[in-house]
């Protein structure tokens, strides 16, 4: 590991979820409040990703819709805090493209929402940087495509933006700012992760990455189940190369295999998509377990409201309905959908990164195939786990671990005993 241990414990837990905020999304589930909303204020962007399932050119966008305007994102985000409304995430395309993002911005600051904006961070300038520091977002996620101007403009041809981009990571987290990397691995820097995780680690941000790319059904509806992405056994490589990257020491890397290995979930704390417990995700035929439609939901540049931006379906135009209307509808459709029996039944499930929009986007309908890519992606990744874990146990890495677990044991067996004698003792008197 190269980490520094305590550093990037430090970083993981600040960008970790507060217990108090996943007790509000519970709440929040159950009552189907719109807690979170995701305002997806362009798809324009100035870097051209092979791999994004949203970018339009203009020209595009303009025959597509019309984006809108920073009064319309305003007043939504009124009609929207009056429903409930307290975490909003500004995101694109690319939002600081938009010449009226910081009238925006203000605006929806101004109804004391807690903002975050997601960026890939090459227009952020000095004088960005003061703005935000008067302004302050509760976080700003930078996705960081590689570590190099080579490997950008492999991504997203641009390379000139990868000094741009490191150096405004480096200001704002000079200037006091919360600032969360996330990164997208596909063929074109699947090479140069470990040094995307140690760029981060040399200045102390927690770093996300993602190995699954959903196909991007947003653009076409021709994409179900094609993207640009790793192979399925690719991508199932990287999920278990990424268990070491999370943990910040040996220790934690071993336990968290053994935990795969013994078919245990490991809860994953850069999770975005996690699940309400509700009546209905607990019933046997399966429901969509996450906070979309339920407590989270998305609105497209153009003015749809969908459970998630992954999703292009359930929608309804919230210019045509209203936020109110729209939201119900969305909650209606939402409850509606259902995971494929396979994905149901299927004991790789505790592994599995499956959700009711990736089945959409692999398959092109909800409930009824399982997405082939993910039951290969996961069986490749179980696979290379428990290989490791009966490596790592031969060659004797766990002593240590086992050790401290029977010693652990002893200690309480003889602490219960000890509690039991007199308990036993005052009986008999
Ligand atoms: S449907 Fe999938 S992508 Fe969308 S929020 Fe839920 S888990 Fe995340
Ligand atoms: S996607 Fe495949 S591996 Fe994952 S739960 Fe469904 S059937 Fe199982």
């Amino acid at each position: 590991m190269r980490n520094d241990p305590v550093q990037a414990q430090i970083a993981r837990q600040l960008s970790a979820e507060p217990k108090l905020v996943t007790y509000l999304f519970t709440k929040a589930g159950v009552r189907k409040v719109p807690l979170s909303g995701t305002f997806e204020l362009t798809p324009r962007c100035n870097f051209n990703c092979k791999m994004c399932y949203v970018h339009l050119s203009k020209e595009e966008q303009e025959a597509r819709g019309r984006e809108l305007t920073a009064a319309e994102w305003i007043a939504l985000g009124e009609e929207c805090s009056k429903q409930g409304m307290l975490f909003l995430l500004l995101t694109g395309g690319e939002p600081l493209i938009r010449p009226d993002f910081r009238e925006i911005y203000l605006g929806l600051k101004k109804l004391g929402l807690i903002l975050s904006i997601n960026t890939n961070g090459s227009l952020i300038d000095d004088e960005m940087i003061e703005f935000l520091k008067a302004n302050p977002p509760y976080k700003l996620n930078i996705t960081l495509y590689g570590s190099s101007p080579e490997v950008y403009n492999e991504v997203n041809g641009n390379p000139a933006a990868f000094e741009k981009t490191y150096r405004a990571i480096k200001a704002l987290k000079e200037a006091g700012l919360a600032v969360k990397l996330n990164c997208s691995t596909t063929q074109y820097n699947r090479d140069d992760v470990g040094n995307i995780y140690n760029l981060a680690a040399d200045l102390n941000i927690h770093t996300q990455i993602a190995e699954y790319m959903f196909p991007p059904m947003r653009i076409s509806a021709e994409s179900a189940g094609k993207a640009v992405r790793l192979s399925a056994k690719e991508a199932g490589r990287e999920m278990f190369l990424n268990i070491k990257r999370r943990s910040y020491d040996e220790k934690l890397y071993l336990m968290r295999l053994r935990k795969v290995a013994s078919g245990i979930k490991v809860i994953d704390e850069d999770a975005e998509c996690l699940d309400v417990p509700t009546a209905e995700t607990l019933t046997a035929t399966e429901h969509i377990r996450c906070r979309a439609g339920s407590c989270a939901f998305w609105v497209s540049w153009d003015g749809k409201l969908s459970p998630c931006g992954m999703m292009v379906e359930p929608s309804c135009s919230i210019t045509e309905l209203g936020f109110a209307e729209a939201w119900e509808r969305v909650c209606e459709a939402t409850r509606a959908i259902m995971m494929p029996p396979k994905c149901t039944n299927c004991d790789k499930r505790f592994a599995c990164v499956v959700c009711a929009a990736s089945t959409y986007c692999e398959t092109g309908c909800f409930g009824k195939d399982e997405p082939t890519y993910i039951c290969e992606m996961i069986e490749e990744y179980l696979r290379i786990v428990h290989e490791e874990y009966e490596r790592l146990l031969k060659e004797g890495a766990y002593e240590d671990i086992l050790k401290e677990e029977a010693e652990a044991r002893e200690k309480a067996l003889a602490a219960a005993e000890a509690q039991a004698k007199p308990e036993a003792e005052g009986k008999k008197e």
